[in-house]
C-alpha cells in the first residue's frame, strides 16, 4: 500500500480519507515507512528545511467556566493549576521582551475561559499597541470565542494570527466538552480570518479518541485550509476526567504526525504541549515525520524544553529556525 501510495503522492495526488484511515492504523516497524514518506512530502512542500517557532504567555489562568476534560484551567475540575487576573500590558512586556532576545520570533498571549470579557479586551489591544511599538515579534493571540467585532478590533489594533485549537474532531468533541460546541469553534476560526487574520488551529492527540477520529482532525483542518496547525500530545493532569487516560505512545504520534503531513502537505504543523512526555527520546523523528514547527519555552500549565535545548536539537538535526 505504501508503495502505490508513494507513487501517487510522488505525482502530487491527495492523499484520501480511506487511505490516511489505513494508514493510522499501521502499527510496528510499518510506521517507520510512513514517516519516511511524510519527511519527503515535508521536503516537497517547504524546501528550505526551516522549523517556525513560536512562544507564548500565560496571561489570564483559570477560572475558566468551560468543562474541557483534558484542561487544568477548568473551575469543573480540582487541580493545582494557578489561578490570576489577565497581566498588564507592561508584565505581557517583560516577557515579550524576553521571548524576543532569545530568537523566537511569534509571541501568542493566551488567556483562560470561553471568550474574553469587553475589559481584558482593552488590556489586550492595549498590550497588541504596545507591543507592536516596543517589538518586532508577529503577534497572536488564543482569547477563546470571539465575534466577528472582537476579531476586527484585534486585528485593526496589529494583531496578525488568532489561535483557536478545534480540540478534537466533531464525532469526538462532545466527549470531550458539553459547555460549547465543536461550530462555535469553527465559527471563531471563520470570524478570526474573515477580518483577515492567519489562522492557527489543531487539536489534542491522545484523548481516547480512535485513529479514525485523528484522521477526521485532519481532514476537518484541511476543509479550514489552516495555515499553522498546533499538534497537542495528551499529558494527563491529575484532577481532571482524563486523569487516567493511557498515554499515546511515541510511535502513534509519529504516525499520527505523518498522517497529517499527509493531509495537509502545505501548512505548519507545530509541535505543542506533551510532545516531551509523548515522544520521549524520539522527539527527533517528529520533524523527520512531517513536523516543521515548533512551541518552544513553557506550555500554559506545564512546563516546556528549555529554549537552549531545544535550539540546540534542531541545529544538530541541520534545521534552521524561522
Ligand atoms: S481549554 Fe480553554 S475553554 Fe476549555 S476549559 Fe481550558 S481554558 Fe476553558
Amino acid at each position: 500500500m505504501l508503495k502505490i501510495l508513494n507513487n501517487e503522492i510522488t505525482a502530487g495526488l491527495p492523499v484520501s480519507e480511506q487511505d490516511a484511515l489505513r494508514l493510522n492504523e499501521l502499527a510496528g516497524t510499518e510506521i517507520y515507512e510512513l514517516v519516511t514518506l511524510a519527511g519527503r512530502v515535508t521536503r516537497q512542500s517547504f524546501s528550505e528545511n526551516k522549523v517556525d517557532l513560536c512562544s507564548i504567555i500565560n496571561a489570564r489562568s483559570g477560572h475558566c467556566s468551560e468543562d474541557c476534560a483534558f484542561c487544568a484551567q477548568s473551575a469543573h475540575h480540582n487541580t493545582s493549576a494557578s489561578n490570576y487576573p489577565m497581566y498588564s500590558p507592561e508584565e505581557i512586556l517583560r516577557s515579550a521582551v524576553k521571548v524576543e532576545e532569545s530568537g523566537v520570533r511569534k509571541f501568542s498571549m493566551v488567556t483562560s475561559g470561553r471568550g474574553i470579557a469587553d475589559s481584558d479586551l482593552e488590556k489586550m489591544l492595549e498590550t497588541i499597541v504596545l507591543l507592536r511599538r516596543e517589538t518586532s515579534l508577529s503577534l497572536c493571540a488564543s482569547l477563546g470565542i470571539i465575534n466577528e467585532k472582537q476579531a476586527s478590533m484585534l486585528a485593526e489594533a496589529g494583531l496578525s494570527t488568532y489561535h483557536h485549537n478545534l480540540e478534537a474532531a466533531p464525532g469526538y468533541f462532545d466527549k470531550i466538552c458539553t459547555t460549547h460546541t465543536y461550530q462555535e469553534r469553527v465559527q471563531t476560526i471563520l470570524n478570526a480570518r474573515k477580518a483577515g487574520l492567519r489562522v492557527c488551529a489543531g487539536g489534542i492527540l491522545g484523548l481516547g479518541e480512535s485513529p479514525a477520529h485523528q484522521v477526521e482532525l485532519a481532514f476537518e483542518l484541511q476543509k479550514l485550509q489552516i495555515d499553522s496547525v498546533p499538534l497537542n500530545f495528551l499529558n494527563p493532569i491529575p484532577g481532571t476526567p482524563l486523569q487516567n487516560q493511557r498515554a499515546i505512545t511515541p510511535l502513534e504520534i509519529l504516525r499520527v504526525i505523518a498522517v497529517f503531513r499527509l493531509v495537509l502537505p502545505q501548512s505548519i504543523l507545530r509541535l505543542c504541549g506533551g510532545r516531551k512526555e509523548g515522544l520521549r527520546r524520539l522527539q527527533p523523528l517528529a520533524f523527520l515525520a512531517g513536523a516543521n514547527g515548533l512551541m518552544a519555552g513553557d506550555y500554559l500549565t506545564t512546563s516546556g524544553e528549555l529554549m537552549q535545548e531545544d535550539l540546540r536539537m534542531l541545529q544538530d538535526m541541520g534545521l534552521a529556525v524561522s
